[in-house]
């Protein structure tokens, strides 16, 4: 059921919620472009009486007492904490974040993955640390597909870039999808199969949730790589290292873990086979993502069914 219009003079009451995002980089920007509303940082939740909630791993029991709540929209584009939380309330709408800032962060970063692995730059960077004058074999891109795991607003969108650069992509998503010049697939095997380098772009559900295993690995082809930009349960670590110590796999490059900040005794931070990054890989841009948040904030006010929602028997 969509919520009544409210009366134009009414502010609404938007409060702040994140143990990641920082209120201040945000605030001068969320009031530029909603200067009729009211904002306030969690704790300060105004007594309860809170209309829309902006979250992004959100401190425990920020929805607890919130009855008036008529949308929960995330900062970032990955909503598992979010739906996960048994204190949300029924049958209020969760909205994801679709930021092209942070698509365009994202591309540039697979990318830059796909292409270090490509061009065996990881292997020079060795090769420079052991002053060791070598070449190894040049591949074109044409000689190599990715694989993508996801094609929705993220893997979309790297698809294109990819082809674009010549490379064969090939992507598995849930539902059947056509992009042009790609090999889209529902069969999980299939993609797997033709793929050298995979990048997962999965949202993390009970269905994907460690979907990177030792029967999925050992069907992407050999000398390839994984690229896990997604979520760390995506990826089950043991058998991953054993792909890379058989030498099936030639490199892993991870930006997402089970357990993050990733502990300092952690083996992978000085794996030779592994780049990890701080979950870095796209972060939210506040410049360009304010516009996007406010239209669904206008929407709520005008009685309107806000954009992006998660649909919770799909988990995404
Ligand atoms: P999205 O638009 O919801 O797309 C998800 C894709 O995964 C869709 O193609 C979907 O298939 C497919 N999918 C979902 N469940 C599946 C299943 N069981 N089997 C096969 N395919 C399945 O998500 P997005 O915006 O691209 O973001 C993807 C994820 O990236 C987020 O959930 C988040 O975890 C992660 N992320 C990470 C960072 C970072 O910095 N590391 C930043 C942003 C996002 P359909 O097309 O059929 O729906």
């Amino acid at each position: 059921m969509l919520p009544s219009p409210l009366p134009k003079a009414d502010s609404l009451n938007i409060l702040f919620a994140s143990t990641k995002e920082k209120p201040e980089f945000w605030f001068p920007l969320l009031r530029a472009a909603l200067p009729a509303e009211r904002f306030f940082a969690w704790p300060d939740t105004n007594g309860g009486d809170i209309d829309v909630a902006l979250v992004a791993t959100h401190p425990a029991g920020t929805f607890s007492g919130l009855a008036r709540l008529k949308l929960v929209q995330s900062m970032w584009m990955g909503v598992e904490n979010i739906i996960n939380d048994a204190e949300l309330p029924p049958g209020v709408p969760v909205a994801r974040l679709i930021d092209p800032g942070m698509v365009a962060a994202m591309g540039e970063t697979v990318i830059a993955y796909v292409l270090d692995w490509h061009r065996h730059f990881w292997g020079y960077r060795q090769f420079q640390q052991d002053k060791v004058w070598k070449r190894r074999r040049q591949y074109l891109a044409s000689d190599r597909c990715i694989g993508l795991l996801g094609l929705g607003e993220l893997g979309s969108s790297i698809a294109e870039k990819l082809r674009a650069m010549g490379f064969n992509v090939a992507g598995w998503s849930r539902r059947p999808k056509q992009l042009e010049g790609v090999f889209c697939s529902t069969d999980l095997e299939a993609v797997l199969a033709r793929s050298d380098a995979v990048v997962c772009l999965l949202p993390l559900t009970p269905q994907t949730r460690g979907i990177l295993n030792q029967d999925s690995i050992q069907k992407i082809r050999k000398d390839g790589c994984i690229i896990n930009v997604a979520r760390g349960g995506h990826l089950v670590m043991p058998d991953l290292l054993a792909a890379l110590a058989s030498g099936h796999l030639a490199r892993a490059y991870l930006d997402v873990f089970e357990t993050e900040p990733l502990p300092a005794d952690s083996p992978l931070w000085s794996h030779p086979s592994i780049t990890l990054t701080p979950h870095i890989a796209a972060l939210t841009e506040p410049r360009t993502s304010v516009g996007k948040i406010a239209e669904n904030i206008e929407r709520i006010r005008r009685g309107e069914a806000p954009l992006n929602t998660v649909d919770f028997s799909a988990g995404y």
